[in-house]
């Protein structure tokens, strides 16, 4: 039996990383004294479910509650103190302050490992009228009871900010019957998305009777009977409740002023074993900046997989150092669910390439996400951008109505494996009917980004206005009227009759083809690119690109 004494391990953050970090260091330890501090009043519950509770599709409050402290106690034997703040470090004498908010008690206790999970907050801009008792912010069960309260007797509420968590607001809160205004400062729902990728969500939120206000902001909030969002365009909306949803800030206070090492915009800095430039000092979670897992640059990643993962590795460096695996980097592998609609991406997107000047290729590709013939089948849409000179995939956004989960799980696992797009050509998924395609949609993908690269099809992913080129519809006529190409001069040439009016488009003049769906359009490119002509396919369709609900063929009647 060890004589030492037992290592002294306190924790600050009791959710997703601080609990973690906590539970796996009891699983390492048994003997360590481990100390948990939560500012409030709950431990170990599910953030990523409050939305959801406040909507009424989780029914038990209870249920959110991953861990509480009594269970944390009984279960891992931690010292769990909950409404009590970490209030300083002491890093020379190796000592934290801690206040209980409710005696207003302070002590100083001692640590010989120290673990920061104290997460984000959400912003809160200095917008004119932002202190109204009828504006939300929603980061914990606290606040999920208030919204749920002020929700009961509110008919109109804007929600600002149409990102994951704004999305999931305006559902729930159009689930229960309220009146929804989405204000988004972009020109798209969920920006971290390539835009064509958003466009199914916007149609699902719009056919959900949500009022879409996009490339607009709120400047000010106006009190009265109706609280009146006055957006930067003049628009004014009256509601009787604002829930903001525009992100959130690392909470590192406490690290900055025990000098710890933070990046630039406030998050804690830390090596790849989650120690920050105190060695004896780990940090977890939303509040630290860590690698991107591609380029290895710094990167913030508010998620609750890597904040769980992260604080498992923290306590894992502490109790076996030698055994523990560095944290690759973090992919911000994220998926939402607007009513039926599913949309997300891993990796890297376009913009985010673009942005970065970082070469890249990218194709969209669309089908059902199982066998068309089988009854259900569903529309899914797939983009992938690889690395031009190596074929490795860099990243993916996946948007459809079913089987959206399993191909961005899919990709992530490719892209953490580091395959190409050759591999994904190639890749072996389980198939039956109900399930998949003997072509699943990711090996078409592969397929099509393989074409691209071996010079077999060159994609477009917009029509020019230059009227010079030839748009061709290969579409049978009948679809082409019911779901028409918003482009004057488009010509309309079905693919089983291209071969014999090749002598109606001009070979002087370069052709893009086009489709519902994208597969038609690289069959006409096929053909006009082995007659000589000058020829490009719009990548995903029009469906990708102007109508994500347009189908490809018109039901039989
Ligand atoms: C509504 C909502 C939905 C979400 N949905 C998803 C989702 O679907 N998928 C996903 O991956 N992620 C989701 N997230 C994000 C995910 O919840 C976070 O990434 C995760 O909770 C971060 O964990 P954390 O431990 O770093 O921080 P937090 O969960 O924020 O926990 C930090 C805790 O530390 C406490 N604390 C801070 N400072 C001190 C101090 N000095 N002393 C004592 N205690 C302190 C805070 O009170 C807080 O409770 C969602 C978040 C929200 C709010």
């Amino acid at each position: 039996m060890s004589t030492n004494p037992p290592l002294r391990l306190v924790v600050v953050g009791g959710v997703a990383a601080g609990a973690s970090a906590a539970a796996r260091a009891r699983r390492l330890c048994e003997t360590a004294a481990i100390a948990l501090f939560e500012r409030g009043p709950d431990v170990s519950f599910a953030n990523c479910g409050l939305p959801y509770f406040i909507g009424g599709e989780i029914k038990q409050r209870d249920a959110l509650a991953v861990q509480t402290p009594l269970t944390l106690k009984t279960l891992l034997a931690l010292d769990v103190r909950t409404s009590t703040e970490v209030t300083a470090i002491d890093r020379a004498g190796k000592h934290v302050q801690v206040r209980n908010l409710s005696s207003g008690t302070v002590e100083s206790l001692p640590y010989d490992k120290l673990i920061l999970a104290p997460g984000a907050v959400p912003l809160r801009p200095a917008l004119p009228g932002i202190d109204d008792a009828r504006i939300f912010t929603l980061r914990s069960l606290v606040d999920m009871d208030r919204i749920k309260a002020a929700a009961t007797n509110a008919r109109r509420v804007t929600v600002v900010g149409a990102g994951f968590i704004g999305l999931e607001m305006a559902e729930q809160l159009q689930r229960l019957g309220k009146t929804v205004t989405l204000v988004e400062l972009t020109d798209q729902v969920l920006p971290p998305l390539d835009r064509p990728m958003t466009l199914l969500l916007e149609d699902e939120l719009r056919r959900h009777r949500i009022d879409l206000v996009l490339g607009d902001s709120v400047a000010a909030f106006e009190p009265g009977d109706a609280l009146t969002c006055r957006l930067a365009s003049g628009r004014a909306i009256a509601a009787d409740l604002v829930i903001l949803s525009i992100g959130v800030r690392p909470d590192t206070a406490l690290a900055r002023a025990a000098g710890l090492d933070l990046g630039p915009r406030g998050h804690i800095r830390v090596n790849g074993f989650m120690q920050t430039s105190d060695p004896d000092i780990y940090a977890a979670g939303d509040a630290i900046e860590t690698e991107d897992f591609i380029t290895s640059d710094p990167v913030s990643v508010p998620l609750g997989g890597p904040a769980n993962r992260q604080g498992r590795l923290a306590a894992d460096h502490i109790f076996r150092p030698t055994e523990a695996k560095p944290y690759p980097g973090s992919l911000g592998t994220a998926i939402v669910r607007a009513f039926d609609v599913a949309a997300g991406l891993t990796g890297w997107t376009e913009k985010r390439l673009r942005a970065a000047g970082r070469p890249y290729l990218t194709v969209t590709v669309n089908d059902s996400h199982h066998a068309g013939y089988f009854p259900g089948a569903k529309p899914i849409l797939l983009k992938i951008l690889w690395a031009p000179d190596t074929g490795r995939i860099l990243g993916a956004q996946v948007t459809g109505l079913a089987g959206v989960d399993k191909r961005l799980d899919v990709l992530a696992t490719a892209i953490t494996g580091g395959l190409t797009i050759d591999d994904l050509a190639q890749l072996e998924l389980s198939y039956a009917p109900p399930f998949g395609a003997a072509k699943d949609i990711v090996n078409l993908a592969g397929f099509t980004a393989c074409n691209t690269r071996d010079g077999l099809v060159t994609p477009v992913d917009a029509l020019p206005d230059d009227l010079s080129v030839q748009v061709l519809d290969v579409r049978p006529p009948p679809l082409v009227a019911a779901h028409p190409i918003p482009r004057a001069g488009t010509i309309n040439i079905p693919l089983g009759q291209l071969r014999a009016r090749l002598g109606e488009l001009d070979r002087a003049r370069p052709v893009i083809t086009v489709c519902a769906l994208g597969k038609t359009a690289y069959f006409a490119a096929r053909i006009l690119a082995q007659n000589g002509f000058r020829v490009s396919a719009l990548t995903g369709g029009i469906r990708a690109h102007f109508d994500p609900r347009s189908p490809a063929k018109l039901p039989t009647p």
